[in-house]
Formats: C-alpha cells, structure tokens, sequence
C-alpha cells in the first residue's frame, strides 16, 4: 500500500532524527566525566546516557563484556520514549563472573502481571556470588515497564486513542516500529538481550484468568532446550516450535537457545512454584558450568509429561463454569472437564476432551461468554505440532 509504505519512511526519517539527538547527549555526558561510555562498532560497548536514578546507572546500550568482572552491577536500560517525553526504564542486574564462561539472560515481566516470573529471576540472581562464577548472568526483571505498573498482561499504547499491545507478540519488535510496544521490544533486544546471550530462558506465568500447572514451553528439536528443560523438576511440557513473535522464538531465530518455563497463576507469589523454577534454573547454570555444586531435582524426578499440542477446550455457550478436573490431572479422551449453566441454573453446555493428557490451563474467571478458552490440555500427538495461528477470541490458542 503506497499510503503505508509513506508513513513508514517518514516514521523511519524521524526516528533516525532522534536517534541521533540521543547520541549527541550520550556524548555530551561522556566528555562532562559522568559516564564510562565505551566505543565501539554496532551492536557492541556500552552506552551510559550519563543519568543517575535512585541510585541506579542508566544504560542505552550494554555489553556485559565493559563490566567489572567479580561482582554485581545494577542498571537501569533506556527503554522506549513515553507521551510525557522520558523513558520506560527496565530494571537489569548483571552477575559478572571472575572468570569467562557462557553468557546466560534470564527475561521476566514481559507481561506485566505475572509477578511470580520476576520473583524467580530475582531469587536466582540472589543465589549467585560472582566471586564464584565462571561465566555472566543478565537479568531484565520488568520488560513491560508500563504494563507492570498497573499489573496488566498487556502494554498501555497511546498510539491512536488508548490501545493495548501484547508485548509478547512483537519480538524482536522494530527500534522504527509503529508502536511504543514494537520500538521498546526493538530497543531491547538489539542493545540489550541478542549482544549479551548465549543462552537465554524467558520466564512467564499464566495470565489474569487464567490459572496453570507449572511447566515449559520450548522446542525439544533444539538440543540445548532440551538440555535445559529436562533439568527443571516440573511436571509437565509442551514440546512446540512456538508462537510468532513471541521473544523466546525471537531469541532462537537468532540462534540463541532459549524457552519459556510458565510459573503458576499470575498477580501472585506462588512461593512452591518458584522454587521449582528457582531450582531448576540453578541446575542449568551448574550444567553449563556458570556456577559449581551438585544438580538438584530435575524432570526426572518429576515425571514430566512431555506432550507435543495443546487442546483448548473453547466455551460454545454463555455461563458458569465449573470444572472437574484439577490443574495437573491426567485426562482421557471423552472425559467431561467442565459443566456450563445460564444464570438460571440450568446446564446449558458439558465439554469433553478429545485427547488423552494433562490439565495444564483453565480458565479461573468463572463465567465465559461464547469462544473463550476454557481450558488447555497438553497432549502428544503422532505428527509434529504445526505453528499456530491465532485463535478467534483474540487470544491466540497458546497458553502464555
Ligand atoms: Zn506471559
């Protein structure tokens, strides 16, 4: 569309504008001695912006490489211009080991109400003594920055009118994009997350509504996931080549190895699921040798279940509902998993699996109008899972 690609350049015109006003500042503050901004070529060095807040240094640009070795450091990165003229800041802590080893990020907050997907991150950086390590661990806590704020899944746009964005469908998102959302997540991943990993895990939870059992997203096809996710002591997986824009597939299309462990309800600290993943991810690091000690509980032990689909059981009716089955629970073909009735108690809707597997999701809200998903069952089936499209309701039938 001609109309289209006129306001792309404009836009691109503009945004190279103001990229370059931020790299006369980024200057302005090395010379004045308030930064220990490094040179170097695209897509390495450090940029400090020369802005101190609450104590914390702010970055533009980081490579983990310009950091003290031995010890953490606790920034903040420059994230995407708001309405009001200052930034999104996203929290980031970096574990430097004394000695050189692989490079792990650990991202969490990309929706901005799974709380316990940032606890996790925290708790594991906490476990680390750098003076100990072999390797580096980036942490980026609160990637949504306005969607944590208000503890919403999806980011607050004020593009044409208030609008709201998942995030999690815009990687690696586009530094000139259209959205606020689209230019944070291509700000991130190019000047912070793809520099600084060789591995990388995204960590979620489920989402407002919507309740689930621990377990992992990821492509087993891919060595190093597999690896990683049979060290975490969870009950279940499902085996996928992923989601579209989802940073987790952003991070392997680049050739970074890395998967999403999903953590219990959201809003909450689910201190017993945190510490599976807390332990598990701890197990990864010894794995690759960024930190010493024995590995603890892994899947093994768990007895995950690794399933290759989700079957989303979709409400055809409005009403209550109430479920039979528990998150977790093993479910058979023709197996009622929920009863639906209208609001004067009659049943108006009784929905059956039509796989064999394992509760993974449902939906916690009890009422549902027509098309929503009600539940999602991880099942194996014989051929690959094909790539999903969206789903109907909006959603998307993918349960992160
Ligand atoms: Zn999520």
């Amino acid at each position: 569309m001609p109309a289209e690609n006129r306001d792309s350049l404009d836009r691109r015109d503009f945004m190279t504008g103001s990229l370059a006003a931020a790299g006369a500042s980024a200057f302005i503050a090395s010379e004045a001695g308030a930064a220990q901004s490094q040179s170097g070529g695209p897509g390495s060095g450090t940029e400090y912006t020369g802005e101190v807040i609450q104590g914390k240094k702010v970055v533009s640009r980081l490579d983990v490489a310009d950091l003290e070795p031995g010890r953490k450091h606790f920034l903040y990165f420059q994230g995407v211009e708001t309405a009001g003229g200052q930034h999104w800041y996203v929290s980031v802590v970096v574990a430097k080991g004394l000695r050189p080893g692989k490079r792990f990020t650990l991202t969490s907050g990309v929706h901005g109400d799974e709380m316990s997907s940032i606890r996790t991150v925290q708790a594991v950086m906490d476990a680390l003594d750098p003076a100990q390590m072999s390797g580096t661990v980036t942490a980026v806590l609160d990637i949504a920055r306005p969607a944590v704020e208000s503890m919403q899944r999806r980011w607050p746009n004020s593009g044409r009118g208030q609008g709201l964005i998942d995030l999690n469908r815009e990687w690696p998102g586009d530094e000139n994009g259209a959205s606020a959302a689209s230019r944070h997540a291509g700000l991130l991943f190019n000047r912070l997350l793809r520099p600084n990993s060789d591995l990388a895990i995204d960590f979620h939870t489920g989402t407002t509504g919507l309740e689930i059992a621990a377990f992992i997203i990821g492509d087993r096809t891919l060595p190093d996931v597999k690896t990683m996710a049979d060290l975490y002591p969870v009950g279940q997986m499902w085996d996928d080549p992923a989601y579209p824009g989802v940073l987790h597939n952003a991070f392997v299309d680049v050739g970074i190895p890395c998967f999403t462990p999903e953590i219990g309800g959201a809003r909450i600290l689910d201190s017993e699921m945190i510490a599976l993943f807390v332990e598990g991810t701890l197990n990864v690091l010894k794995r690759y040798g960024v930190i010493g000690g024995p590995i603890g509980r892994t899947a093994a032990e768990a007895g995950m279940r690794i399933g290759n689909a989700a079957f989303p059981i979709v409400a055809t009716h409005g009403g209550l509902v109430e479920y039979r089955v528990k998150l977790d629970e093993e479910v058979s073909t023709g197996q009622t998993i929920a009863v639906q009735r209208n609001m004067f108690g009659e049943v108006v809707a009784e929905y059956a699996s039509a796989v064999t597997g394992k509760m993974a999701a449902y939906r916690s809200d009890a009422s549902s109008e027509p098309g929503n998903v009600l539940a999602f069952i991880i099942f194996s089936r014989p051929e690959p899972s094909p790539r999903l499209g969206p789903h109907p309701d909006g959603e998307g039938s993918y349960p992160e």
